[in-house]
Formats: structure tokens, sequence, C-alpha cells
């Protein structure tokens, strides 16, 4: 995977920084009381710097920036009632937004337990709103530029999604106008140089508003010459879909006709996710995540990694039957003939190439079909961190912005709650439970405010490690 790495913040550090710093310097009608202020926090760091020569500056970043420009955040809505060291620490480690909690799709091996959105009520809410997105985004935008570098640390790039699918991913603000996933995460992208992953595991072909957002969103994708933005655009391709899931009850009940009718209607749905997403393949950034269970494991039988690659070739099947359609009518995308053969062999090398997961998150909803001894299973038990201070001083633990404000930890094996909400609008109103595993003793202001007197030089080295890993 690409990732912003170390060298990027660097430069963002010793660049960025000053030079803004520069420009408050260089424009008089700037230089209030509070810029002056400014001015003088961000020399007190430039000298800090130069004591410690050698120091890693996400380091700096994380741990003495924060103390020392605290009260540059004052104004900014989002922040409000936050200290710069939990701003620090909410913008270091953030990494999914929420900005639908819930998902169509109700995948079995769903680790986030992603259920049907719950209707949103005067005190209940599943969706963020406009105004908290952009205040969000603003809100990292302007303490960035008045801290003169970019606080995020986390290797990983950003989700719009903890448990939902791409394709459901938008906000319509109060004038009724739907702001789309690309808009969005290009709103993410500009405040926090992180590029922003799309991820789906499809949508329903009689779901008319998804199948026309999605053709929407690759349009732009697709079409657009800036893709800076974009991590990667995934599909995932298992067995443990819903429909898939169900054909696989229904033959363990000896239904085998129902069955065979509902896996003929999987392949149908994504079949034509696949033909929809098609001119996504010349960017690039097409990828598959593929997961199964290991053809050994127990309970595999029409879960397992071999059933999967038959899975994939009825895909295929009817990918080239929509192929043939289209070129024979409205050539929406197959202009030429020859292209039906060669986006089937683009997909396949990009689907076969992967190599299967075997080794998933087990979490709530994936032990009910492991058997409690399988390896799978004892891999997850070996990841779970079952301490916050643990997850906290771990450069695996990211952070998860829900509709509400409230901000979560997740090493993607438990889920810790912490003290911090943002100043959201929403704020008030109940949400959907956090998963996997939501650790019961939560993440302390205690443990974020003292965060730099264990965070050492052992955490940023495996921090290191980790971006060079990745
Ligand atoms: S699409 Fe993703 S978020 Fe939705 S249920 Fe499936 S795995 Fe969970």
């Amino acid at each position: 995977m690409r990732v912003q790495n170390t060298n990027t913040y660097n430069s963002h550090i010793n660049q960025y920084s000053f030079k803004s710093c520069i420009k408050y310097r260089q424009t008089p009608e700037k230089l209030s009381k509070k810029t002056l202020q400014l001015i003088n926090k961000v020399q007190e760091c430039n000298v800090y710097l130069k004591e410690h020569e050698g120091i890693n500056p996400i380091y700096f970043v994380a741990c003495y920036m924060p103390k020392a420009l605290e009260g540059i955040q004052k104004g900014i809505s989002v922040f409000k009632g936050l200290n710069m060291t939990e701003i620090s620490f909410v913008l270091a480690h953030i990494n999914e937004i929420g900005i639908l909690r819930g998902c169509f799709n109700n995948c079995a091996h769903c680790y986030a337990e992603g259920s049907y959105p719950k209707r949103e009520t005067t005190d209940y809410i599943s969706r963020m709103s406009w105004k908290d997105y952009k205040d969000l985004t603003d809100g990292i935008k302007e303490i960035n530029d008045r801290l003169g570098c970019i606080t995020r640390y986390t290797p990983t790039p950003i989700m719009l999604f903890h448990d939902s699918d791409c394709s459901q991913v938008y906000i319509k603000d109060g004038r009724g106008k739907i702001h789309g996933w690309t808009e969005l995460a290009k709103m993410m992208y500009d405040a926090t140089k992180a590029d922003v992953i799309f991820s789906t595991a499809g949508w329903y072909k009689n779901d008319k508003a998804a199948q026309q957002r999605m053709e929407q969103y690759v349009k732009e994708m697709s079409e657009s010459d800036n893709l800076d933005y974009l991590y990667h655009f995934a599909i995932s391709a298992n067995p443990y879909q819903a429909m898939h899931y169900k054909a696989v009850q229904l033959i363990k009940e000896g239904k085998t006709d129902k069955a065979q009718f509902i896996i003929q209607k999987d392949a149908e749905r994504m079949a034509n996710v696949l033909f929809t997403v098609t001119p996504m393949l010349k960017t690039g950034k097409l990828k598959f995540i593929t997961r199964a269970m290991s053809n050994e494991s127990k309970n595999s039988a029409g879960l397992s990694a071999d059933a999967l690659v038959k899975i994939w070739e009825r895909y295929f099947e009817e990918l080239k039957k929509l192929y043939e359609n289209d070129y024979y009518s409205e050539q929406k995308v197959i202009k030429r003939y020859e292209d039906i053969g060669q986006y089937l062999a683009q997909y396949k090398d990009l689907l076969y190439k992967k190599g299967i997961d075997i080794e998933p998150v087990v979490a709530e909803r994936l032990s009910k079909i492991y058997d409690k001894d399988d390896p799978a299973v004892a891999f997850t038990k070996e990841n779970l961190f079952n301490s916050p201070l643990k997850a906290i001083k771990s450069p695996y633990c990211y952070g998860i912005i829900n509709p509400n404000g409230e901000f979560y930890m997740t090493t993607y094996y438990d889920s810790y709650k912490t003290p911090i909400k943002l100043n959201f609008e929403n704020a008030h109103k109940k949400i959907a439970p956090i998963s996997p595993n939501m650790y019961p003793e939560p993440i302390t202001k205690e443990m974020i405010n003292d965060l730099d007197s264990y965070l050492g030089t052992a955490y940023f080295k495996d921090y290191d490690d980790n971006v060079n890993q990745i």
C-alpha cells in the first residue's frame, strides 16, 4: 500500500510549517494580537526543534506542540471544549468517519456488525449532518493552517465509513442537496492530506438511487485527471455476502432449488456491480478484497476459498452477458466488441492474483460461523489488546468519529470508548453502538493528556516499522 510516509511529514513540518509562520508575518492586516501570540508559539516550537536536532517530527507534533500551542484552537467551533492535546490526539488518529452508521448489505462476516441503519428520530441519528461534516473538515483545515503543519501522523488512509458501504455514503443538506462520496472525500483530503478509501460490497439492483449514485461516483472518479484524494477503490468479493450466505444456509436445510435461485440472483447483482465499476479499471486504483474460510475449517461448506473461486466464475459468466447486451444495445460501457475480452481479462487478473485472506477478524458475528478451535479464532484472540492503555500506546489503534461527534478507538480486533466528543449540532443524539468487541473500560482523559509521558522512542520505532511495512 502507498502511504504518507514519515518523509512526507518531515517536509510538512520543515517547509510548510515555517512558511505558514512567514505568511502571517508578511500579511500586516493579519497581525492581530492573537496572530502575534501564534507566531511566538510557532517560533518556540522552531527553537525546540533546533535544540533537539534529529527529533522525530511526528513525536514533536504528537507530544510537544499541542502543549506549546495551547489556545490556538480558540474559535474553531468543532473543537470547542477540547484542549490541544486532545485535539492533536483526535487528528493524529482519525481513521474512520462514520458518516452513515449502518449498512444495507448485512454481510455474515462484518467485523463492525453492520446492520440496517435505524430510522432517525428527534433523538436518534444514523447519518452525520452536513453542518457537522463541514464544521469538521473546516475545523481540521483551520487548525492545520494555524499550526502550519499536518497533525495527522497515522500512516493509514482515511475511510468515510465504519460499518457501512460507500455506495450508501452521502449527506443531504438542509436544502435537500445531496453531497456525494467524491465531494466528501475531496473535502476530507483537502483538510487532512490523507488519501481516502472507497469500498463496496455492492448494492441491490432494485435500489435505483444506489445505482444512480454509483454511476455518478464512478463517472466522477474515472473521468478525473486528479485522483490524488483516492487511495483505492475496493470491491469486496466474498462468500459472506447476505444473499450468498442465505443460499448456503438453505443448502444445509436441503432447499437446493431455492438456494440455486438466490445464488444466481447474487451473481447477477455482483455482475451489475462489476459492469458499473468497469470505467475504474483504467485508473489503476481498483482492487478486490477477498475473504473466505480456509478449505480445512469446519463449517466451511459454501464459504471456503475453493467455493469463492466458483462464485467468481459465476460473476464473470453474468458479467460477460451484461457486456454483450450493452454492446448490442446502449453501448454505455462496451463501445468495441474486443473491449469485452479485455475488461474481463483485467478483472480476472486483479482478482485471481490477489490471493484470498483466510484470517479475518473473527468478531461477534463471524464467531457464530467459526468453530471455537479454528486457527482464525485463535489468531483474533491473540490480537485482542484487552487494555485501553495498551491500545492507546500502540500505533495500531485508530480513531472513529461518530455522527454525533463521539470519538472511539479501535484496533480492528477490539474497540474503546474515549471521553472526547466533538462539538457537533447532533452531539446530544443517540446512535448505534460501535463494534467490534467494545472493551468495558474506556480510554480516559488522563491517559490522553498524559500521552507524552509514555509515547517514547519505542512507540515511534514501531510507528516507523508500521509505515515501512505497509
Ligand atoms: S458491506 Fe461492509 S460494512 Fe456493510 S455489512 Fe458488509 S462488511 Fe459490513
